[in-house]
């Protein structure tokens, strides 16, 4: 298993305490976060709010991390998985697709949002000649195993 420091640097970056306090939060949850999230989960560890909000825009900028919409209107944040990791070489959808090309499940109960990298987009090629997309989300609703038993 990959550190968040280990995370940073691989991808020629600098690691700081906060950067890796915050990375590793994400890294050991399966669920994604949201900002009170891992604000929540940092308890004890110095860091401000502001600082979580930089260092979330800072890993987001750097394709560690991507975002996600939920139904509170709070942005989630999940890893990035490192095998889809098109750095460099790539052009501006396929990033997109990178941060945004898997699909999400959102369970309505209790809010929890899931990354399933194992289910992708295969968005063609024709469409983004044509179309200028900004976001990709595949959203799949419902309660997850902890809901249908309660
Ligand atoms: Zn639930
Ligand atoms: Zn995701």
């Amino acid at each position: 298993m990959l550190t968040a420091e280990q995370l940073i640097t691989d991808a020629g970056l600098r690691p700081t305490k906060a950067r890796v306090a915050v990375l590793n939060t994400l890294l050991t949850s399966t669920n994604a976060l949201s900002h009170p999230d891992i604000l929540a989960a940092l308890q004890g560890v110095e860091i401000d709010r502001v600082t979580v909000y930089r260092v979330l825009d800072w890993l987001l900028e750097n394709s560690l991390i991507h975002k996600i919409s939920s139904d509170d209107r709070a942005w989630k944040f999940q890893l990035n998985a490192p095998k889809r990791n098109y750095r460099s070489a790539d052009t501006a959808h396929l990033g997109l697709l990178n941060n945004h090309g898997h699909a999400h499940l959102h369970c309505q109960q209790c809010g929890t949002v899931l990354c399933i990298h194992e289910l992708a987009a295969h968005i063609p090629q024709s469409l983004f000649d044509t179309y200028c997309v900004s976001n990709i989300e595949i959203s799949l609703k419902g309660l997850c195993l902890d809901c249908q038993q309660s």
